[in-house]
């Protein structure tokens, strides 16, 4: 069993307790995890508070601190493959996405290392003739960040690096399902050379480390990523403490396929959408919203490639689908489509585990052309995909914006002018069209509604880690007048 530790003002423990981590694709035990309880999270949350104010932190310039950011951008992509195998090992999620996608979060620190001294302050014209106005951009504070388990490091990489650019410490919480790759990355973190304190990260079960941290009175905001229900749980945590939020929840996103569209391009970004990582994707295109015309056609190609698809072991680099990262995910799905079924929806394919250990669920279409499947309402966040049909472009944007959610979309068709026309009107915070799931460090993201609020990436997310001063400099040596009268 590997043993894995906390890192709390800059020196590797062990938690108040520990339990074991799972393997998904076998559902045995293979490591022990540090169990973050109030004691933990009150150190952490006090050593971030002590390095926001006291020691090297705050006296650093913003230029030194994008050095720190490029050495852990450095060593994040020296250790990529190794942090990749370990997000394998604890969450299923499979080595030929996690190998990629760490790669690729090293470049969200490299951008955000660039960032560090591009937040800038400003000056007010003032409407006084004695005054000199101007705002600076501090740091927001002390950070609460919590993570669920589908793409850790990346999840945090897009809260980590836009704080640290601002100048902000941190509690980062890792989920207590598959929290290895974000422990590990905390030995990186270190050899970069940031003072004690900035960056703590821990990991425990959301009823008692991650309310004690939302709470915690030392922490100014919370940047969370989870599903809305836990969400509602943080906000009103943050009641006690008034720490502001970010929340990046979940989606029911449409993938509308119009009949000009390239069939076989946007089957294939339909099976990226919703097969990819196992369905445990926010993003995930779950609602599939076709063209009547092409429905048939459509759903005979897509059929084809679910039922090609390789399930296997989540190491083996051929695999395409691996195992759910839980047993409780595997059974949400399984009662989901079950009752699915119930409600008049037609399997396609899939819709059941295959023999054997691990948490595996075969990828699933379920034609819901006059039903009332709560499959097209409740997130499966899975492998599991909703159709329905429509015959006119009014209709395909009903279809689309009937949801609480509003995260992303995609839009597949060669009519240029009507992908102008819907991307208007599509309720969501991210529209892909002729393409789906790809992501920048440059490119905002985020949603509305049950989605949640804030954004993460691009410039703004260094500026959401900030909070303004005013200061108001007289710049004439005459008395000051009537002090009864506010000037
Ligand atoms: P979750 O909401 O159950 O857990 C997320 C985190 O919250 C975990 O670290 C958990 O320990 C913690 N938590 C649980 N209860 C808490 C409490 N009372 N107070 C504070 N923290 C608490 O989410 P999950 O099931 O691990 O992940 C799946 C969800 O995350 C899905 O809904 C998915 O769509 C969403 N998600 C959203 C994005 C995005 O960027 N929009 C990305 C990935 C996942």
């Amino acid at each position: 069993m590997q043993r894995f530790q906390c890192y709390i003002d800059g020196e590797f423990a062990d938690g108040e307790a520990r339990f074991e981590s799972i393997d998904p694709a076998t559902g045995a035990a293979w490591a022990e995890m540090p169990e973050a309880r109030e004691a933990d999270v009150d150190r952490a949350v006090e050593a971030a508070h002590t390095a926001l104010y006291d020691g090297p932190w705050p006296k650093l310039t913003a230029t030194q601190r994008g050095k720190l950011l490029y050495k852990l951008a450095d060593l994040v992509a020296e250790k990529a493959q190794k942090l990749a195998e370990l997000e394998t090992r604890d969450t299923g999620k499979i080595i030929r996405e996690t190998s990629a996608q760490i790669a690729y979060v090293a470049e969200y620190y490299r951008y955000y290392a660039g960032i560090a001294d591009k937040i800038e302050g400003s000056y007010l014209p003032i409407d006084k003739p004695d005054m000199d106005v101007w705002l600076r951009r501090e740091p927001i504070g002390v950070v609460a960040m919590v993570v669920p388990w589908n793409s850790q490091l990346f999840l945090s990489a897009v809260k980590i690096g836009p704080a640290l650019a601002a100048g902000c410490t941190m509690v980062v919480k890792a989920s207590e399902d598959g929290p290895a790759p974000l422990l590990e990355f905390a030995r990186l973190v270190h050899e970069a050379g940031f003072p004690a304190g900035v960056v703590n990260i821990i990991t425990g079960f959301g009823p008692s480390c991650g309310a004690a941290l939302s709470r915690h009175r030392k922490v100014d905001h919370i940047a969370f990523t989870g599903g809305p229900e836990t969400a509602r749980h943080v906000v009103r945590n943050s009641a006690e403490n008034l720490a502001s939020t970010s929340l990046e929840l979940g989606g029911k996103s449409p993938f509308i396929v119009f009949a000009d569209a390239d069939l076989e391009s946007a089957a294939n970004a339909q099976v990226a959408g919703i097969f990819a990582a196992t369905g445990q994707s926010c993003v995930a295109g779950s609602r599939l919203i076709v063209e009547r015309s092409v429905k048939d056609r459509f759903l005979d190609l897509l059929k084809g490639k679910a039922e090609a698809v390789g399930i296997g072991r989540p190491l083996d680099m051929a695999t395409e689908v691996g195992p759910l990262a839980t047993q409780r995910q595997r059974d949400h799905i399984e009662a989901l489509v079950e009752h699915s079924l119930a409600a008049g929806a037609r399997l396609v394919t899939g819709g059941t585990a295959p023999e054997g250990a691990g948490y595996y669920y075969r990828p699933t279409i379920l034609d819901c052309d006059g039903s009332s499947s709560p499959s097209l309402e409740e997130e499966f966040f899975g492998p599991v995909l909703s159709v329905l049909s429509f015959e006119t472009e009014a209709e395909a944007l009903e279809l689309a914006n009937n949801t609480r959610y509003g995260l992303a979309a995609g839009l597949f068709t060669r009519d240029l002018t009507r992908a102008h026309r819907l991307m208007k009107g599509i309720r969501a915070g991210i529209v892909w069209v002729n393409t789906y799931r790809a992501v920048s460090p440059i490119a905002p993201f985020g949603g509305f509604g049950l989605s949640g609020h804030g954004r993460e990436g691009g410039m703004a997310a260094a500026l959401d880690f900030t909070r303004t001063k005013t200061v108001w400099l007289r710049t004439s040596d005459e008395p000051i007048p009537d002090p009864f009268v506010m000037r």
